[in-house]
């Protein structure tokens, strides 16, 4: 689709990765004030810390996405712990919408440091589409490290 007649302009999309912290609701405001909408992607146990912080951002129109637990290397771990990452994420996600009483609609995941998880790489990957989380396209990411795709 053309969005501005005569330029072939792409969509993009905004994502803001280790929520939630002490600054989540300047920036969600500063968002806000620009009519930007962004996925932020939640450190489950910071998102346990700064809990309110992460309700402002979901309940100011953000979107969040699980950015796992403890925000480790999933290439340390095995695959049942990197699974409990996940999930322990997912529950804290959950409980954070239900508390701002908005329904989960969009459940994207994205890799700590960009790494996939080394030797479990292949069987994380089809763990999360059985789980049904978005895909999002996170292939064009320059990581801090670049830790590249492990
Ligand atoms: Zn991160």
């Amino acid at each position: 689709m053309q969005l501005v007649r005569g330029y072939d302009l792409k969509t993009a999309i905004l994502t803001i990765d280790d929520i939630a912290s002490e600054n989540t609701p300047a920036i969600v405001d500063h968002l806000n004030e620009k009519g930007i909408q962004a996925i932020m992607f939640a450190w489950g146990e910071r998102t346990e810390r700064y809990f309110d912080n992460a309700l402002y951002a979901i309940s100011h129109g953000m979107i969040a996405g699980n950015h796992s637990y403890s925000h480790p290397f999933f290439s340390k771990l095995t695959f049942e712990e990197c699974r409990a990452e996940i999930e322990r994420c997912e529950e804290v996600l959950d409980r954070l919408y239900a508390s701002a009483g908005e329904e989960r609609r969009y459940r994207p995941f994205r890799f700590p440091y960009g790494d996939k998880g080394g030797a479990n790489k292949a069987a994380l990957q089809m763990y999360l589409q059985e789980r049904g989380f978005d895909k999002l396209d996170d292939t064009l990411i320059c990581y801090r490290n670049t830790y590249d795709n492990r």
